[in-house]
């Protein structure tokens, strides 16, 4: 081969290999009342994260309780309007995850989360005639959906607080896959989701928060999961009688839980999934949310109770690093 063609090749192949390179970038971005942090590994890295900041901000858009022009604060304030496909979709699964536990996870718990002022910030202690009152107002099994309408009765309002964050995740990470993304992790206010292993070929290393301390308990090795942790201790208020309420609620009572939980951790494919069940397991507390995982064990479950002991089912033996110092570690077993 003539030495000049065979420069031209190796400086074409040279080429080629830059521009079918694979680089890192990373973003961080406000929405939902959260701070968010992606980062990415694959072609075109940046491209896909502008794609994915304007993803999001399009599914705030479309879920937001207090933006006017929202479908679900529309939704809120009128009877039945037609909805973007992230409100159907959140409201389907929503639905279905209520029926599913009886209720004991409910997107229409928006009257009483508001009676509360977790809604607004402005706190307060309901009287128990006030939660009487609005208790038939969370009842979802009147909520109707008809092709792309959504209709329910004057003064029930949907919340999508507890799976919002986890449905957008999963369709972040859709997007990144559709961009040649291969490789990202999502850090969307504590949930966590990775897509793929990191760019050297290991897994991503995911450290779990005390809820006592707010430093990592525990950590764990993941690839294409989520992992997702609901925590009475991001967002409480203390009453005039000293009392603390979190911001999950007994949908039962239309009174925040109160039931020796500190915090939930799910691991699972899909952070949709992966956000109803923390919220879940949370409110059903230690026995019942074991009773579930033996019924549904298809995710790993991390409870820590206010008594600082810890709980992990049997999937996660040997994949769990424990730092802290727990009154007592168990493993919840089939
Ligand atoms: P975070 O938003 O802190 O990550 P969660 O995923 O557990 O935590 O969601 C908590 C939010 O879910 C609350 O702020 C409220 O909007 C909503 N919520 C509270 N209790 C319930 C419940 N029993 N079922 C469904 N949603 C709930
Ligand atoms: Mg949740």
């Amino acid at each position: 081969m003539n030495k000049y063609v065979l420069l031209s090749a190796i400086i074409l192949a040279a080429f080629l290999f830059i521009s079918c390179g694979e680089k890192k970038a990373s973003t961080s971005l406000n929405a939902m009342d959260t701070f968010m942090t992606i980062q990415v590994y694959g072609k075109k890295p940046d491209a896909a994260l502008e794609k994915t900041k304007e993803r999001i901000y399009q599914i705030e858009r479309n879920i937001s309780t207090t933006n006017k022009a929202s479908d679900v604060y529309r939704l809120n304030h009128s009877e039945k309007i037609s909805v973007s496909t992230d409100t159907l979709t959140l409201t389907k699964y929503g639905l279905d995850f209520a029926k599913q536990t009886d209720g004991v996870f409910n997107p229409a718990l928006y009257p009483i989360t508001s009676a509360w002022g977790f809604t607004t910030g402005d706190y307060k202690v309901p009287s128990q005639n006030q939660i009487n009152e609005l208790l038939p107002l969370t009842d979802y099994s009147k909520i109707q959906i008809d092709g792309t309408y959504i209709n329910m009765e004057h003064g029930m309002a949907l919340d999508f607080g507890a799976i919002g964050k986890g449905y957008t995740g999963d369709e972040v990470i859709r997007l990144l896959k559709d961009n040649g993304i291969k490789s990202a992790l999502l850090d969307l206010g504590g949930n966590i989701q990775a897509l793929g292993k990191k760019a050297d070929g290991t897994e991503w290393t995911i450290g779990i928060k005390s809820p006592w301390t707010g430093k990592a308990a525990a950590a764990i090795k993941i690839a294409d999961k989520a992992v997702i942790t609901s925590g009475g201790y991001e967002r409480f208020f203390t009453a005039d009688d000293g009392h603390n309420y979190i911001h999950i609620f007994d949908s039962k009572t239309g009174k925040p839980v109160d039931n020796g939980i500190a915090g939930v951790t799910i691991i699972t494919e899909s952070g949709l999934y992966a956000d109803a069940l923390s919220t879940t397991m949370f409110v059903m507390g230690l026995e019942d949310a074991a009773s579930y995982w033996r019924h549904n064990s298809d995710f790993e479950m991390i409870i820590f109770t206010e008594n600082q002991d810890l709980y992990y089912t049997e999937g996660l033996e040997e994949k769990l690093k424990l730092f802290a110092d727990f009154s007592s570690v168990n493993v919840i077993r089939k």
